[in-house]
């Protein structure tokens, strides 16, 4: 016999809109998984219009509670990237600035990399904190940063894991809406989002990262959090380690001044329009005080700074099967190698490997002799050396660089 939830999948099957809350209704924790993933292919092929996202965001938010901090927190959210360990170096060098960040951050989704996974690669960190201990880890360091729990944002954690093992992840309204749920639920007062655009990007055409900034700004703001969108390009992995543990020492690098250029501009930029005094967050970088603060915080959430990060038992380089100037190298495609070296989760369960991963040392504009590296690859098993020779596009005309931030959306 068909009950109320199959006649609501069925309405969103065929195109009909559905109130919040029927989408309540539909998220409830006593729907099971089946229906529930059924629900969320309905919404990827048919869409959710702008009231059904906010029914959506509304009903993710009611599915926990709602922080309200003493203090003002800022909070800073991407979209999705490849290599993107931004927010390692943004939230202790914001916090360095005096600035509270209270952030609640996601784990692998599709091709790209989560920060509660790269987190995890520290040997001994928690990402799981009560509200109680988040309170307490921001009056004492200033910082925290942890994940969905059975009191913040429940409705996003289980929908999150499903939309990553059912192929439903590229739906604006459903990155809108989870994304927001966490700003929300997390008691954000300021909120920079880093939307991803370009082929790395969960969304792939470039209208659609103005269009899912535009939406998540207006969102922010009716909740009343000042809310800033910039853009910024996901052609090419971020930096040069794609993978948890890897990208989690490019962090550090780039604490102590010696990381790679794009996620240095990326994390300054976004640090800047969280704090809005450029010399202190330079400064906060440059004196070593953001480093000293990612010490404290790692420590604070039970992780061991100095601890040997994991590291993969296979090593093996990836030569260049020509001479020439890399023209790309693809960033959803090397998302997606990493991930089946087992970075990410082939089902909602499914537990990663933080050690595997490719550091990139060729990208666009870049000239390399045949046989010299791309790319190193640190696998578990024997690495497919052929399919990262394929992510790179290499060519005899010369490659102009392009832009890494591509607007800003709010004021
Ligand atoms: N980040 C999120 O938190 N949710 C999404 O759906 C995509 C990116």
């Amino acid at each position: 016999m068909r009950g109320p939830i199959t006649e609501l999948i069925a309405r969103k099957r065929d195109g009909g809109t559905l109130d919040r809350d029927q989408l309540a209704a539909l998220i409830d924790p006593e729907v099971p998984d089946y229906q529930l993933s059924a629900f969320l292919m309905a919404a990827l092929l048919r869409g959710l219009d702008e009231g059904e996202t906010r029914g959506l965001l509304e009903a993710m938010i009611a599915s926990g509670e709602r922080v309200s901090w003493p203090w003002p927190v800022a909070d800073k959210h991407s979209t999705g990237g490849v290599g993107d360990s931004t927010t390692l170096v943004l939230a202790p060098l914001v916090a360095a600035c005096g600035v509270l960040v209270a952030k609640m951050s996601g784990r692998s989704l599709a091709h790209t990399g989560g920060t509660l996974d790269k987190l995890e690669a520290i040997p001994g960190m928690r990402v799981s904190l009560s509200l109680a201990g988040m309170r307490r880890q921001i009056e004492q360091v200033g910082v925290a940063v942890c994940g969905q729990t059975p009191q913040l944002a429940p409705a996003d954690g289980r929908l999150y894991a499903l939309r990553d093992a059912t192929a439903t992840v590229a739906s604006l309204p459903l990155i809108a809406a989870s994304v927001m749920s966490k700003k929300v639920a997390a008691g954000a007062s300021r909120l920079l989002l880093d939307v991803k655009v370009g082929e790395g990007a969960l969304l792939r055409e470039a209208e659609s990262g103005a269009e899912l900034a535009e939406l998540m700004v207006t969102l922010g703001r009716d909740h009343g959090i000042d809310t800033v969108a910039l853009l910024s390009n996901m052609a090419e992995p971020l930096g040069a380690a794609v993978g948890n543990a890897l990208e989690v020492a490019e962090a550090v690098d780039t604490l102590r001044g010696e990381g790679p250029p794009d996620i240095t501009e990326l994390a300054l930029r976004e640090a800047v329009a969280l704090v809005g005094d450029e010399a202190a967050v330079r400064r906060a970088l440059d004196s070593g005080a953001a480093f000293e603060r990612f010490q404290r915080w790692v420590a604070a959430q039970g992780g061991d700074p100095e601890a040997r990060l994991p590291r993969a038992p296979i090593v093996a380089a990836v030569p260049a099967p020509r001479s020439g100037v890399v023209q790309r190298c693809h960033a959803r495609a090397v998302g997606e190698l990493v991930m089946r070296m087992g970075a990410g989760r082939t089902d909602k369960d499914g537990q990663v490997d933080h050690a595997v991963g490719v550091l990139v040392h060729r990208k666009r504009g870049d000239r390399v002799q045949a046989g010299e590296p791309l790319a190193t690859l640190h696998a578990r098993h024997q690495p497919d050396v052929g399919a990262m020779a394929a992510c790179f596009e290499i060519a005899d005309q010369p490659a102009e660089p392009e832009p890494l931030m591509l607007g800003q959306i709010g004021a």
